[in-house]
């Protein structure tokens, strides 16, 4: 029912828009403002009700998220129990880098235990207060177990390896570390489609037919030597329509989940991976990990001015040697927690800026503007659909759907003059 109220809403909108730009006259005067508006307008205020208090919840999580975070490492450093950690694992070996490896596992075990009340609220009661998650607890918290025996292996390998650095290079160790953080990173990437993703999802070659035929045309034209298009069962944790580009070098593949599959027309799966595959075509992850490369390189030179200014300011009674020494550990972790949460602004326009690209990409290859405005109205189901200007650069990873719904308006009013119309009801004479 809830589908078929929803499935009206698009049509009258639709339609609207084409009467709207009927309205403003001629072939010529298709206006972009008062189509955008129409679909915008066809989004019932309810869920738009929904979807904003969702998305604006959302901003104060980041903040009361970096609080719980602060709070959980002061508590491990003012109590004692981040030295005590470490001089038990001393204890063990004296191997410095398998203590650095013990002491690192611990420290996770114990975050993870601290932040277990916000995990929960956050990942699993607020996604079905608002209806987005499809998980039972229990498979939620299986999931997250399994999340937390993964890092406990890799995280601390990572932590043990940037503290060998640290060892060796107490002056540059931020350098060296951001070097040894991104060859995490892109191995991370790389391996994550075949080894990770797989642990929690099931990924399949999309069935032969006019869909998958028409998303590899698409592929090919634009220069991107994909053979297989991957659906991923994502409605196994969630109502979100998705898709996305995962992996590097030989890994690289593109994405769509089965909410998108399901609950898509052909026309919008189509307008949607001629996004993915813009990502692909245009370099973004690569682009993307550059960037990264140099806020995470920025986090650790603060890091390392913070460091010994808190730790000898305030830290006379939590038994930290130094910067080398891991019991330190959670006043770095502090600190690189509170640089990301004020570098917020920067990674957001980091990948928005890609998305708006990919956005107009996506426009060229896959030619389906209506498609894509009413797919954009479907994403608001989890992100607010029309937010002020600041708002849109402080807290959005991607275009917000007003922008996405205007940027395929404008490029449908500029293709309707360059020839007859090319696609959409509203189109039409
Ligand atoms: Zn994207």
């Amino acid at each position: 029912m809830g589908r078929f109220v929803w499935a009206a809403a698009l049509g009258i909108g639709a339609a609207l828009a084409g009467s709207a730009a009927l309205a403003q006259g001629g072939s010529q005067g298709f206006d972009v403002q008062a189509a955008t508006q129409a679909y915008l307008d066809s989004l019932p205020a309810e869920a738009r009700a929904r979807s904003d208090a969702y998305f604006e919840g959302g901003y104060w999580l980041i903040l009361w998220g970096l609080l719980w975070t602060l709070g959980a490492c002061w508590l491990l450093l003012g109590t004692g129990l981040s030295a005590r950690l470490r001089d038990r694992a001393e204890r063990v070996t004296k191997a410095r880098f398998v203590q650095v490896f013990l002491y690192a596992a611990g420290l996770i075990l114990a975050l993870t235990v601290q932040t277990l009340p916000w995990s929960i609220y956050t990942d699993f009661v607020r996604e079905h207060q608002y209806g987005l998650s499809t998980q039972s607890f229990g498979a939620w918290a299986g999931e997250q177990a399994i999340g937390t025996a993964l890092s406990l292996v890799i995280t601390s390998l990572i932590v043990a390896v940037i503290y060998a650095v640290v060892r060796r290079s107490p002056r540059r160790w931020w350098l060296w570390g951001t070097g040894v953080a991104m060859v995490f990173l892109v191995v991370g990437i790389a391996i994550s489609p075949v080894f990770i993703a797989p642990i929690f999802n099931d990924y399949k070659p999309l069935a032969e037919g006019p869909l998958r035929d028409r998303i590899l045309s698409m592929a090919r034209a634009n220069g991107v030597p994909a053979e297989e298009v991957y659906m991923v069962d994502a409605s196994r944790q969630t109502n979100r329509v998705s898709a996305n580009v995962s992996g590097l070098f030989g890994t690289t593949r593109v994405s769509l989940n089965d909410n998108l599959l399901n609950r898509g027309t052909p026309e919008e799966v189509a307008a949607v991976m001629g996004h993915e595959i813009g990502h692909y075509a245009l370099g973004h992850i690569d682009e993307a990990l550059l960037k990264l490369g140099a806020v995470i390189l920025a986090g650790f030179a603060f890091v390392h001015w913070a460091f010994p200014r808190v730790a000898n300011g305030f830290g006379r009674g939590w038994g930290i040697r130094g910067v080398a020494d891991p019991a330190g550990a959670p006043l770095a972790l502090a600190l690189f927690s509170l640089w990301f949460t004020l570098m917020t602004p920067v990674t957001n326009t980091i990948t928005r800026s890609n998305e708006i690209e990919a956005d107009i990409f996506g426009l060229n290859a896959a030619r389906e503007p209506d498609a894509f405005a009413t797919i954009a109205l479907k994403l608001a189901e989890y992100r607010k659909l029309d937010p002020g200007p600041l708002e849109e650069f402080l807290f959005y990873t991607h275009p917000s759907g007003r922008n996405r719904i205007e940027m395929a308006m404008r490029w449908k009013a500029e293709h309707m003059r360059e020839q007859a119309p090319v696609v959409g009801e509203a189109g039409k004479p």
